[in-house]
């Protein structure tokens, strides 16, 4: 017997039963992360793919968002498909409003993440320009396959996100460099 290892009683309530510690903020963020409800914003053929994308074949109940929700209070990812014109800017922009926190948003292909092919006076080049993104997704149109690693990598966002953040001085300027309150 080696006296200088000490033995420690497992508490009541824990003995015979395996237990582990981990801390609160990444249970809920692995239960946000998991659960993301999307709204999609499709104006144009990236909405497309993302009909491929919701359907059976790749089936996006794996990662937890087969609920699309059309009403932006209950949805918390926003993804935006489509060339956005200068017209409907502010319309996207009071959708995002609409949504409460947390939430996230995806510029889903060229045309949301810079205006795309479309370098001209009435497309919004980007849709930065009008509300923070979290994960920008690249192509012309985005296969199915990209849309989802898209989503998987804002999954990681989610899961790390510091439950603080949202309260954080820094996320406040952040909404406050877009005139979102
Ligand atoms: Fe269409 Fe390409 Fe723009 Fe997607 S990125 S909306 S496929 S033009």
């Amino acid at each position: 017997e080696n006296k200088n290892v000490k033995t420690v009683e497992a508490p009541e309530g824990v003995q015979g039963e395996g237990f582990f510690a981990t801390r609160f903020d990444q249970v809920i963020g692995i239960a946000r992360a998991n659960s993301m409800w999307p709204l999609p914003f499709a104006t144009s053929c990236c909405g497309i793919e993302f009909m491929a994308t919701m359907a059976s074949h790749y089936d996006m109940a794996r990662f937890g968002s087969e609920r699309v929700s059309f009403s932006p209070r209950q949805a918390d990812m926003l993804l935006v498909m489509g060339t956005i014109s200068k017209k409907m800017a502010p319309i996207l922009r009071q959708v995002y409003e609409q949504m409460s926190e947390p939430k996230w948003v995806v510029a889903v292909g060229a045309c949301a993440s810079s205006g795309g092919v479309f370098d001209t006076y009435s497309v919004l080049q980007g849709i930065d320009k009008v509300i923070p993104v979290d994960v920008y997704v690249p192509g012309c149109p985005p296969r199915p396959e990209q849309i989802i690693d898209g989503i998987l990598h804002l999954q990681e966002l989610v899961k790390n996100e510091d439950l603080r953040r949202r309260n954080s001085e820094e996320y406040k300027q952040l909404l406050a460099s877009y005139n979102i309150e």
